[in-house]
Order: structure tokens, then C-alpha cells, then sequence
């Protein structure tokens, strides 16, 4: 019983995170409560550190507020952080940008992801700027 129990919120927390990338497990709880109303915070925690452990699920770069935040998307690759409305973009830099910053490190090689920061265009359309 409890088996199947735990096996449905972890089915329904690894869809969400899919659907849902780059965010946190309060918010997967706050979205997943109305379906499941006896869900706590302890369970969604417990299963994204389970994911997290088997390669399910990434960490990804905090909120601005320090706040965990999770990565569906397994593959290798960079971030932009807008620092307005706090979401993230996946984006791969290419590799002569890669090269560039190696060469203004003096030959430091790069190895993990990049996270970039800015204004996103939506919040610059919205003139949501601060
Ligand atoms: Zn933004
Ligand atoms: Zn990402």
C-alpha cells in the first residue's frame, strides 16, 4: 500500500519537473496539492533528492533569493538567469565563446555550465525593468 503510494507522487513529481523545468519543490507542491492533497513538503523533497541521486533530475542554478531549483533537461548546457523575473533559459554557448573566455582566463579551462545574467526579453517588453 504505501509502495504504490510513493510510486504515484514520484510518477507525478517526475512529470511535473518535465513539464514544469526550473523550478522548485515548493512549487511542485503548491501545483501538485490539488491533486494530491496529502502530498507534503517532506515527500516532494525526499523524491527530487532521490532523482537527484539517480540522475533523474539536475540541479539547477538557484533563484535569486537562493532557493533550489531542478533540471529536467539532462544534457550539458548553459544558463540565462534573468535577475528581473528570476526564470531561467537553457542555451548552449558556443564554442568560440568558450574559447574566447579560456584565452581572458589565460589559458583556465571552462569545464562546468555557464550561467549568464540579464534581463529577459519579455521582461524588457513588459518594461519590467528595475
Ligand atoms: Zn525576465
Ligand atoms: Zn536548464
Amino acid at each position: 500500500m504505501l509502495k504504490t503510494r510513493q510510486t504515484k507522487y514520484t510518477k507525478a513529481v517526475e512529470k511535473y519537473f518535465i513539464k514544469y523545468n526550473h523550478t522548485s519543490n515548493h512549487q511542485a507542491l503548491d501545483y501538485l496539492k490539488d491533486w494530491y492533497p496529502n502530498l507534503t513538503a517532506t515527500t516532494v523533497h525526499r523524491i527530487t533528492e532521490r532523482m537527484v541521486k539517480n540522475h533523474g533530475l539536475k540541479l539547477a542554478p538557484l533563484t535569486i533569493n537562493q532557493v533550489k531549483r531542478f533540471d529536467s533537461n539532462l544534457t550539458i548546457h548553459d544558463h540565462f538567469h534573468c535577475r528581473n523575473c528570476d526564470s531561467l533559459r537553457d542555451i548552449n554557448l558556443p564554442d568560440r565563446i568558450i574559447i574566447e573566455l579560456e584565452t581572458l582566463l589565460n589559458g583556465c579551462r571552462l569545464t562546468g555550465s555557464l550561467t549568464i545574467s540579464g534581463v529577459c526579453q519579455k521582461c524588457i517588453k513588459n518594461k519590467e525593468v528595475v
